[in-house]
Order: C-alpha cells, then sequence, then structure tokens
C-alpha cells in the first residue's frame, strides 16, 4: 500500500482526498499557494509546503515545485484531484520517471482521452456509438463548412483539448459557423493553448448521461452506474443526480456495458468516467472521457456505499479490484448541488470574500463536502465552487426534500452564494416531473 500521499490540489477535493487517506492509515502532504496558508487543506495534511504565489501558474500548476515537495517530504505518490495537473499527461509521466506513482491512469491515456477528437475516434474503433461529425480535427473554415452541410445544422463546434465548459459552441447556421469557429478557435488558443477544433452533430434536447469505471492494473474493470448531468448553465454542470430518470435497467446495463468494453480495450486503469448523451429516442452517443476523479463522484459513493477515493490509491497501490460487477449494488436515489460563490443576479459574476457566518446542514442522509469555515476568506483567484451538498434518499422524491430542506438550512454569511438559485431549481415543476434536458435552464430561467 501507498505509505505518503502528496495532494496536488485544494479546497473541498484537497480535503476529500486527506479524509480518504487518514482513515487509510496513509500520510498526507498538502501544498498549498500564499493566499492559501490558511486554508483547511493545508490544516489537516501531517505535512505541508508551499509551492508558490496565489496565481495557480505559478503554486497549483507549477510542475517543478510540486515534484520538489514530493522529494522533500519523501511521498511516494500524487493523487491530482480534478481540475490543475489532474489531466495532465506530461506531469503524470515526470511522476512516474522519478519513482512517484501518479493516482491515475497511464499518461500515454491521459494524453489520448485529453485529445478529444483523438478519444472520439478511438471509442468509435473500440465500438462505442459516437456523435456523428467530423473525422477527427478540421483543418480551416472551409472544411468546417462542407462537414457541416453533410451533417445537417445545427451543429456544436468544439475545441480539441477543451474542458469544464469552455471552448463549445453552437452554429445554425453558415453564417453562424463563420462567425463562432473563430470565436471557438480564439478561446481555444487562450485557454488551453492548443486552437485545434473538431465538430459534430448538436444534439438537440439530450440528457448527459455518465458511467464511472473503475479498472485495477490487472485488467479487472467494472462500472458503477450512471449520474445524470443535464441540469447544466453553459455546458457546466450544477446539480447532478443518480439513477438517472431517462433511462431504464435495460439501457443501464447496455451503456454499462459498452463503456466498461471500452476501457478493457484500451487498457485504462484508475477511475474514470465516460460521459455520454442520450437523445429522445433514447440513442446514447460518446462525448468525452474524463481520466480523473469527477466533481460530482458522491452521488455514486452514496448509492453504492464504496468510497471511490480509497478505491484510487489502492488500485495505485496496485491491488485487484475487491469486488465484480455483480458485487455492486445500487441503493436508493443521490443527489449532489454545487455551491458556488457567485451571483445569479448578476450574471453568475464570482463573489469573492470573507465568510462571517457559517452554517452547514446535516442530518440523514447529509453530506457536506466543503474547505471552508468561519471566518475563512474565499479568494478571488481560484474556481468560485466553495462546497456540494450531497443527499441520499430511498427514492428521488425524499432525495429532493432532503436537498430542498439542506438547503434551507445552509447559511453563508458575508458572501453572495447561488443557493436559492439551486432551490428554484429544486421546485421547478418539470425538474420534478423528471421533464428536464440539458437546455433546462436556459428554457425555464432564461439563463
Ligand atoms: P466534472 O467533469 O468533474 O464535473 P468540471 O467540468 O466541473 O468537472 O471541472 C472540474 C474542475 O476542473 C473545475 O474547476 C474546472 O474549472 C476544471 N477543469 C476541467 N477541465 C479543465 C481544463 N481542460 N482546463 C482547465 N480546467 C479544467
Ligand atoms: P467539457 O470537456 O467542457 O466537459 P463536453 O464535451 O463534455 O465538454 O461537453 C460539455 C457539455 O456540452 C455537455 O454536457 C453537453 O451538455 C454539451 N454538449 C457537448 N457536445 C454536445 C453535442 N454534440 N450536442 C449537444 N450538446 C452537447
Ligand atoms: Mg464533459
Amino acid at each position: 500500500m501507498l505509505k505518503k500521499v502528496l495532494v496536488a490540489n485544494r479546497g473541498e477535493i484537497a480535503v476529500r482526498i486527506i479524509r480518504a487517506c487518514r482513515e487509510m492509515g496513509i500520510a498526507t502532504v498538502a501544498v498549498y499557494s500564499d493566499m492559501d496558508k490558511d486554508s483547511l487543506h493545508r490544516r489537516l495534511a501531517d505535512e505541508s509546503v508551499c509551492i508558490g504565489p496565489a496565481n495557480s501558474v505559478k503554486s497549483y500548476l507549477n510542475v517543478k515545485n510540486i515534484i520538489e515537495a514530493a522529494c522533500l517530504t519523501g511521498a511516494d505518490s500524487i493523487h491530482p484531484g480534478f481540475g490543475f495537473l489532474s489531466e495532465s499527461p506530461s506531469f503524470a509521466k515526470m511522476c512516474t520517471e522519478i519513482g512517484i506513482k501518479f493516482i491515475g491512469p497511464s499518461s500515454e491515456l491521459i494524453e489520448l482521452m485529453g485529445n478529444k477528437s483523438k478519444a472520439k475516434e478511438t471509442m468509435k474503433n473500440a465500438g462505442v456509438p459516437v456523435v456523428p461529425g467530423s473525422d477527427g480535427l478540421v483543418k480551416d473554415i472551409n472544411e468546417a463548412k462542407k462537414i457541416a452541410k453533410q451533417i445537417k445544422y445545427p451543429i456544436i463546434i468544439k475545441a480539441s483539448s477543451g474542458g469544464g465548459g469552455k471552448g463549445i459552441r453552437i452554429a445554425y447556421s453558415e453564417e453562424e459557423l463563420v462567425k463562432e469557429y473563430e470565436i471557438v478557435k480564439h478561446e481555444a488558443k487562450v485557454s488551453f493553448n492548443d486552437d485545434s477544433i473538431y465538430i459534430e452533430k448538436f444534439i438537440e434536447n439530450p440528457r448527459h448521461v455518465e458511467i464511472q469505471v473503475l479498472a485495477d492494473e490487472h485488467g479487472n474493470v467494472v462500472h458503477l452506474g450512471e449520474r445524470d448531468c443535464s441540469v447544466q448553465r453553459r455546458n457546466q454542470k450544477i446539480l447532478e443526480e443518480t439513477p438517472s430518470m431517462a433511462i431504464d435497467s435495460k439501457l443501464r446495463e447496455k451503456m454499462g456495458n459498452v463503456a466498461v468494453n471500452a476501457v478493457k480495450k484500451i487498457g485504462y486503469s484508475n477511475a474514470g468516467t465516460i460521459e455520454f448523451l442520450v437523445d429522445k429516442n433514447k440513442n446514447f452517443y460518446f462525448m468525452e472521457m474524463n481520466t480523473r476523479i469527477q466533481v460530482e463522484h458522491p452521488v455514486t459513493e452514496m448509492v453504492t456505499g464504496l468510497d471511490l477515493v480509497k478505491e484510487q490509491i489502492k488500485i495505485a497501490s496496485g491491488e485487484k479490484l475487491g469486488f465484480t460487477q455483480k458485487d455492486i449494488e445500487f441503493k436508493g436515489h443521490a443527489m449532489e448541488c454545487r455551491i458556488n460563490a457567485e451571483d445569479p443576479e448578476k450574471k453568475f459574476m464570482p463573489c469573492p470574500g470573507k465568510i462571517t457566518g457559517l452554517h452547514l446542514p446535516g442530518g440523514n442522509g447529509i453530506r457536506v463536502d466543503t474547505a471552508i469555515y468561519s471566518d475563512y476568506t474565499v479568494p478571488q483567484t481560484y474556481d468560485s465552487m466553495i462546497a456540494k451538498i450531497i443527499v441520499h434518499g430511498k427514492d428521488r422524491d425524499e432525495a429532493i426534500a432532503k436537498m430542498k430542506s439542506a438547503l434551507a438550512e445552509l447559511v453563508v454569511d458575508g458572501i453572495t452564494t447561488n443557493t436559492d438559485f439551486l432551490s428554484k431549481i429544486l421546485d421547478n415543476e418539470n425538474f420534478r416531473k423528471n421533464k428536464y434536458d440539458t437546455s433546462f435552464i436556459k428554457k425555464e430561467f432564461g439563463l
């Protein structure tokens, strides 16, 4: 078993990983920026090392300083969390080369899946249905026009290195394509330093349904069911739930099998998520694979009783999965809300600042993953997600009732959050009746 894990992240996910290590008797090293000197993840870890100034390029993305911190403290492994270096093939490779275990898949697979266009091609060859679109990258606007004509508008233009909902635009006509193509190219260059682009058919009113997989380093693979992440604003997830009410047990099994077979075929190991779109006619299409732990992993934990971070660590330690597909049972219904320090009244502008009073909800079936505390100052430098509330009920109605109650109890004084907006979603009649898809927030709230 790994003995000392350096957590190359911050915020709630760093705390989440440190807790798992502590429960397993594994020592932890936190890394932090100057800005995060009073952060919870630093306080909870056994040791901590400052890796640079607030700017994440110089700290949480500073490969040299992070690796040095690992060597200095004698860490035998690094958990990258999500965001930051979690999908950096060069970072994973460097860790491996100096004998530090990267808790995740191989750098080759991170690279392959991080290139969304290549990932699609690979999955197509592995027998996975993919969204119709360009065969790989489009080299210029003329080629884009040609393909768009073939697959018919509306189409979606995507940055091959994109993530976090960025670098995605829809075009309903050739005129729009010409305009949006340049915008995506520019955004991709600035955000991902890679302006390669691919296009695919825009699936109208789909559900985002993703399959969680776990694969050990001995070829054993299982899936842990799905998560429905269709409640999105600007292609970014806000609320997630499992099971998805958009699929039945037959489709669940089919999607699960497709995911497991694909993972086996590409030789993937550790935790991963295959994201699909499900259309009105229950066709499903591969969208992308995330080669890391995901923000919404707790809903899967609630219904399966498994701890995904511990599983990641066990897999990275070379252990075999301790269960097979038929051992995995799904109980009840789980839901997650992302609490962000942002103002829905002001175009969801980030609202960092000092938390002057705090009350976190609790009770039967309610879990809060967060790194905030009373008197903590939410920095403006990083992501605005400050907490995740996760609930587990016997069915969807009970989960909604629990979430409503938990949100009503939450008090975060001193800063503005999206809590009321989340309550409005839960009160929405169409949401309650399971009549929603990825266009839900736009349609119901005009956002
Ligand atoms: P998930 O897929 O786990 O639901 P998100 O898409 O919300 O996660 O992203 C999780 C975190 O990672 C966010 O902080 C997001 O900004 C960041 N992130 C995801 N992909 C990228 C990327 N390609 N480049 C930079 N940040 C990213
Ligand atoms: P990211 O890497 O930013 O997570 P994804 O490729 O996973 O990007 O897409 C993010 C979201 O954009 C999806 O969850 C979905 O709502 C929407 N989307 C992506 N591709 C399509 C498509 N072909 N048709 C309709 N919606 C799409
Ligand atoms: Mg995605």
